[in-house]
């Protein structure tokens, strides 16, 4: 295990396969245009195995295949098979759209995803395209059928509220989830690279959500769990089981074990770090794994990132970077690491 500077152990990457999305949510890409990665730049297969080998071999055992829209990638499930063929990785997720599912899930499951997360943030159609630009609600429906027949278990909805646009869905997310086997993880909105319009009167917060929860199903129990996932999970009187990421009201940076890798192979040790470690120059120049290791290791060890805790502190909490910066740096943008 190697540890940061707080202890906190390598173990979980999330890997973005691509910058590209096929919906704009308001909280991640606002913006009419978009500066994208340059393709040449975008890591084959091969290269982002040996990337995630390499990460393997130093003790992360979790990988989480995400974007921008991670089934844009043509050939995704051919990544999935490559991952999956590693026997140190123990838990191969995936976080999409759900709009490309349908099509995809069955291939996915053949070629060894072990879980699935859908990102669905309301269940009226007409809210769907105001919030994603888009008019995919259907698709996304379809494709969270179509994951279960597919074979997967352990599917999970995530849901990000915000207070005003689709906080009076909570009640009707958790009975969706009920109907469609899935467990619910309410997020909160988080001022993140990309959310240019985010606010604090916008987040609508673990207590706000729990508020009307408690009111609606009556006692909720926390479930007391060893964990470094982000999100706490409570049980409804029914045993229903759901989530909640507090992650801008109460953070889990003193836990957090994750970190980011793009889909041009830059690496970030925060969600919320303005600065990465670029581990594509070294493996196209043909660098030996113990020299991309020699990278990776005292990278993780100075590890001192507790982002979202230190936005917390904040006493005026603004947009934590602005469009034109975003602009001249697209690495900065939410869709680009992956969420
Ligand atoms: N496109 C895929 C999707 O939406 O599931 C994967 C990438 S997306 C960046 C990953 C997750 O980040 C999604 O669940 C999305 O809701 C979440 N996200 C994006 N911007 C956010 C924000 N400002 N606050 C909270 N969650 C956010
Ligand atoms: Fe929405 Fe995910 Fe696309 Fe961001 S990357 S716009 S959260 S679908
Ligand atoms: Fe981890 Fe950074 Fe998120 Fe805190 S803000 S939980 S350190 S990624």
């Amino acid at each position: 295990m190697i540890p940061d500077t707080f202890g906190r152990p390598l173990r979980n990457l999330r890997v973005s396969v691509t910058d590209r999305c096929n919906l704009r949510c308001q909280y991640c890409m606002p913006e009419e245009e978009y500066v994208w990665l340059p393709r040449e730049d975008i890591l084959t297969f091969e290269e982002t195995r040996e990337l995630v080998d390499i990460f393997t071999e130093l003790g992360v055992d979790k990988v989480r295949l995400t974007g921008g829209e991670p089934l844009l990638r043509r050939n995704v499930e051919t990544l999935v098979r490559l991952l999956a063929e590693n026997p140190r990785v123990t838990d191969l997720a995936m976080t999409t759209n759900g709009v490309l599912l349908a099509e995809q899930a069955r291939a996915l499951y053949d070629a060894g995803l072990h879980r699935v997360t859908v990102s669905l943030d309301t269940l009226k159609p007409e809210r769907f395209r105001a919030l994603t630009r888009r008019d995919s609600h259907g698709k996304v429906l379809e494709g969270v059928d179509a994951v279960g027949r597919a074979g997967f278990k352990g599917l999970k909805i995530d849901t990000v509220v915000m207070r005003g646009v689709n906080d009076d869905e909570v009640v009707d997310l958790i009975e969706y989830g009920k109907r469609v086997k899935a467990e619910v993880r309410f997020i909160e909105y988080m001022d993140v690279g990309g959310a240019t319009q985010w606010s604090m009167d916008q987040v609508f917060s673990r207590a706000d959500i729990l508020g009307v929860l408690g009111e609606y199903y009556g006692r909720i129990e926390p479930i007391v769990e060893e964990s470094s996932a982000p999100a706490d999970r409570y049980a409804l009187p029914d045993g229903a089981v759901f989530g909640i990421v507090a992650s801008t009201t109460a953070p889990f940076c003193s836990q957090c074990d994750r970190s980011r890798l793009t889909a041009d192979g830059m690496w970030y040790l925060c969600l919320y770090a303005l600065k990465g470690i670029d581990l594509r120059k070294p493996l196209r120049e043909k660098a030996s794994r113990e020299e991309i290791k020699a990278l990776i290791v005292p990278g993780w060890q100075a590890r001192r990132d507790r982002g979202a805790e230190e936005r917390l502190k904040l006493r005026d909490r603004r947009v934590l970077v602005q469009v034109g910066a975003l602009k001249a740096d697209p690495h900065l943008e939410m869709h680009t690491r992956g969420g």
